[in-house]
Order: C-alpha cells, then structure tokens, then sequence
C-alpha cells in the first residue's frame, strides 16, 4: 500500500500491530525456546532418574547377594538333617529347600549315591540308610544340583547290638539259590518314586518280639563280620494275621515249594521311595504280585517255612537297599 507522501510507510496503527506481532513472534520463540529448554530439562532429569534407578537396582541385587551369602556361607543349597546325631541303623531324612535350578539333588554318603524326591512345595527330600556294618564317627554327606555341592559334616554315633552264638557242624550252612537271592536282591533294589506310606508303620504282627533289630554272630567262635539281623523277629501264634505296617504295592510273591528254601513263603511290600518291607516264613499269603494294600490290612499268615527252628514271623524293613532299625519307623515315622 503507498501512502499520500509516497512512502511506503505503514499506518502507526498497523505498525504498532505489525510490532505488537513481532513482538508476540518474539516471545512465541522466547516461549518455545523455554518449552524446549524445559524438555531438555526433562530429558536429562528423565536420563538422571534412569541412572539413579540402574544404580540403584545394582545396588540392591548386590546387597540381596551379599545377604544370601551371609544365610548360608559359600553356598546357596540349604541341607537339612534329620536325626541331627544317627546312630547305627538309623534312617537319615535328608531334606533340601528347592532352588532356582529345580533339579532333585543327588546325595553321597560314603560310597553310595541317592535319590532325592519332591516333598512338599519347596523341597525335595531323600532317605539314607545307616546299618550296623557302618563305621562310626564322622561322616560327609554330599548334596549336588546342577550348579552346586554342599557339604555337611554328621557324626555317626556307634551302638552295641546283643550277640548270638551259633554253634554248626561243618558244611550244615544253608546257601541262597541263585533264583532266590536274584528275586529278593532285585525287589530290596526297587526304587519306586511314589511314596505310599503314611505316618507312622503299624507292626506286623501282635506276638511278642523275640529278635531285635541288628542282633550281630558269632559262627562257631568266629565273629560274623558282615551278619547282622536284617530285621525284627514276632513270635506270635502260628496261623496268626500278619498285617501291611503301611500302604504299598506288592512286588515280590515267594513260595517255598517254588524255591524259597530260605526265606520260605513271603511277600514284599513297595512303601515307596526307596522304601520296602519283607516279609518271611509265612503260612499262608493272601495276595499277589501287583496288588495294592492298605495300612492294617491282612496279607498273610504267620507259619515256619524256610530255614526256622520255630514259627515266627521275620520282618524286615530295607531303605535304598540297606536293611535299617525298623524302630523309629514304628515310633515317629518319617513323614
Ligand atoms: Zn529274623
């Protein structure tokens, strides 16, 4: 637009509007400027707090680490054992928390290896069997996962079982068959992973108990130095119930007539676990291989085949393999 002087100036009052613009634009950037400051700001204290929390996180795993080393010293596999001082025969409950690695730990003691199972939600737990072959004094038990072993130090307390004297004429001992030895060696071997049994075990029979657990020989003079009574002894009225101490499966049927010269007429029972009960000189069985029996329930008959000088019943109780006092069993049980 062209003015009467003909200038090109503009009206005071559009200056004054085209100022006030420039004057707002100038602001509007000042403004932005700011807003982008701000952000700016932001990001950084956005990028600050980031770090601080980084920081922070090592901070706390490194401190949870240190508090984890603190609970259990150079490593991270909780162990727990029960009895905390065995003696010869014992059963040891070894119990072990669940790590993150999940995996059912191994156990060693002395040269044998176990098994262990879930037990409960958290935990896994295994059964060692203590005999009176065993020596006494310390022993180490080893556990392993996948990532760690730890290493726990019992003392195995001695214990004196009664003798016997056996008095034989030359060559009168009795030998296992290949057959019999074979079938009850690989029932005694049976580790089933279920566990069937429950509470406390029941005993066998109601006749009075006239042969402990571990009892140890002597053979004409000589000491036995691998016997020991691989079991209690009932002797209860011939024909008399014998009863399953705890739930399991049948897993073993012997009859004398079939070749059971020693063990004579007996049942095995599968509790589970690495846990098994036998058996022997029994009258009459009243199950068979791959039933099921309750707690209580009568599987037999007490009699006097195999090798007995007298009716009795023999039961013996066997944990991974091994042939242990069958008394805290009966007394506490495992749960
Ligand atoms: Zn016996």
């Amino acid at each position: 637009m062209e003015n009467r002087d003909g200038t090109n100036r503009q009206p005071t009052r559009y200056r004054l509007e085209n100022r006030s613009l420039k004057a707002f634009s100038h602001r509007r950037s000042y403004l932005r400027r700011t807003v982008d400051a701000l952000r700016v700001q932001r990001q950084h204290a956005r990028r600050m707090l980031q770090v601080v929390a980084a920081i922070l996180a090592i901070g706390i795993t490194v401190i949870g680490a240190t508090a984890i080393a603190l609970a259990t010293p150079g490593n991270a596999l909780q162990v727990q054992v029960m009895p905390m001082t065995p003696q010869l025969g014992d059963t040891l409950s070894v119990t072990i928390a669940r790590t993150s690695s999940n995996t059912a730990p191994v156990l060693t003691l002395g040269n044998r290896t176990y098994t262990a199972f879930p037990f409960g939600d958290d935990h896994f737990r295994a059964l060692l069997p203590t005999t009176p072959l065993d020596k006494p004094g310390k022993l180490t038990l080893k556990v392993s996962d996948n990532n760690e072993t730890e290493s726990v130090a019992l003392q195995l307390r001695g214990r004196k079982f009664p003798t016997q004297s056996i008095w034989l004429p030359p060559g009168k001992d009795q030998n296992l068959s290949d057959f019999e030895f074979n079938r009850v060696d690989g029932f005694k071997k049976l580790v089933t992973p279920q566990k069937f049994w429950n509470g406390p075990f029941l005993k066998p029979n109601g006749g009075p108990i006239t042969t402990v657990y571990g009892v140890r020989r002597y053979y004409n003079g000589k000491f036995a130095n691998d016997y020991y009574h691989r079991g209690v002894d009932y002797a209860g009225a011939y024909g008399s119930p014998i009863i399953a101490p705890a739930a399991g499966r049948v897993a073993l049927v012997g009859q004398e007539a079939k070749g059971f010269v020693i063990h004579g007429n007996c049942i095995g029972v599968d509790h589970g676990q690495g846990v098994e009960s036998i058996f022997l000189h029994l009258s009459r069985i009243m199950v068979k291989e791959g039933d099921f029996v309750k707690a209580g329930q009568v599987i037999g008959a007490l009699g006097a085949t195999g090798a007995v000088t007298g009716p009795h019943l023999h039961w013996g109780l066997y944990v991974n393999g091994q042939s242990i006092d069958p008394l805290p069993w009966r007394t506490k049980g495992f749960e």
